[in-house]
């Protein structure tokens, strides 16, 4: 039984698990002054259409300790979100793409638009988030439509009705939502439909294994074809082969990320890319 399990892994405290506990305690402690001595960076990573052509960019966040070095986000923001300054570092975030859009458009295009990920968090914990960067953004003079929000599949299933309604809303302010790595978690179409998303990220796990299974092609071929007929479109996540790009092109994907177009750079970087990549 469970109540078993627990008990024979109470006594199992090892040295590794201490030393794992005082660093998560470490970065915990460190993240709040890490916001006020500017160790956080934002990356951009470019997402490109059918054409090759950079349309779109998600801000990725960096942080870099001083004395641990580059930590992944993948640690830290699971911490940020148990301290609760994952609220602070989303601001955070938000206000620095918004500083960076009106130079992307500038450069790539009027309908060039960053997205960011939000976290369940964020979501719970601010009641009004998407009213209140709206507002930011129209003083930017900025659109809802610039802004793409990723939220991942847990946030549909567990969310509450007022959760949803919260997400719903984003519609009328026109920011856009993506389901970020999908097919990852147990979502069913009905929520997807339920919640009006605009694009679909296929998690880089299928993207992976495309030219060596069928299977996987298969799946990506489905996600593709219904998310169309739900009228969302297709974002292939960890696009790292032009054999992948091939087949998702021909399969009708939408729009491509992935170490073969670029991986996350500064936004100096982005702002050197050309505005057409030869795709395949
Ligand atoms: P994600 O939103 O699914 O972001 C995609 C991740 O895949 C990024 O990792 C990106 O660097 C990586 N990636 C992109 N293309 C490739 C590829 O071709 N091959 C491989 N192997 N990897 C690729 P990153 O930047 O380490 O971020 C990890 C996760 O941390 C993100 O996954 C996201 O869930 C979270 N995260 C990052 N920035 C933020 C943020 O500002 N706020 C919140 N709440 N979460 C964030
Ligand atoms: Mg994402
Ligand atoms: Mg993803
Ligand atoms: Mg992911």
């Amino acid at each position: 039984s469970s109540k078993q399990n627990g008990k024979s892994k109470v006594t199992r405290f090892t040295s590794a698990m201490k030393s794992d506990f005082l660093l998560r305690t470490e970065l915990s402690r460190d993240m709040h002054s890490a916001l006020d001595q500017q160790q956080f960076q934002l990356f951009y990573q470019p997402i490109v259409d059918q054409q090759g052509q950079i349309v779109k960019a998600e801000a990725l966040i960096r942080w870099r300790h001083p004395r641990l070095g580059f930590i992944s986000p993948a640690e830290f923001i699971p911490i940020a979100e148990r301290s609760g300054l994952i609220i602070n570092i989303g601001e955070w975030v938000f206000k620095e793409a918004c500083q960076h859009l009106q130079q992307l458009k500038q450069y790539f295009h009027p309908d060039f638009q960053i997205s960011v990920n939000m976290s369940p968090v964020q979501l719970a914990e601010q009641s009004s988030i998407f009213q209140d960067w709206h507002s930011a953004l129209d003083k930017k003079g900025l659109k809802g439509r610039d802004l793409v929000v990723e939220i991942t599949e847990g946030v549909m299933m567990t969310s509450s009705d007022e959760i949803k309604q919260r997400l719903l809303s984003c519609r009328e302010l026109g920011i856009e939502l993506a389901l970020d790595d999908f097919g990852t978690g147990y979502s069913s179409l009905a929520y997807i439909r339920q919640f009006e998303i605009d694009y679909l990220k296929i998690d880089r796990s299928f993207v992976d294994n495309l030219e060596k299974d069928g299977n996987a092609q298969l799946i990506c071929e489905a996600m593709i074809s219904i998310a169309h007929k739900l009228k969302i479109q297709v974002v292939a996540e960890g696009v790292e082969e032009p054999g992948q790009a091939q087949l998702l092109k021909r399969m009708g994907c939408d729009y491509f990320q992935g170490y073969m177009i670029s991986k996350p750079i500064p936004i100096q970087d982005l702002l050197h890319m050309p505005n057409q990549l030869t795709m395949i």
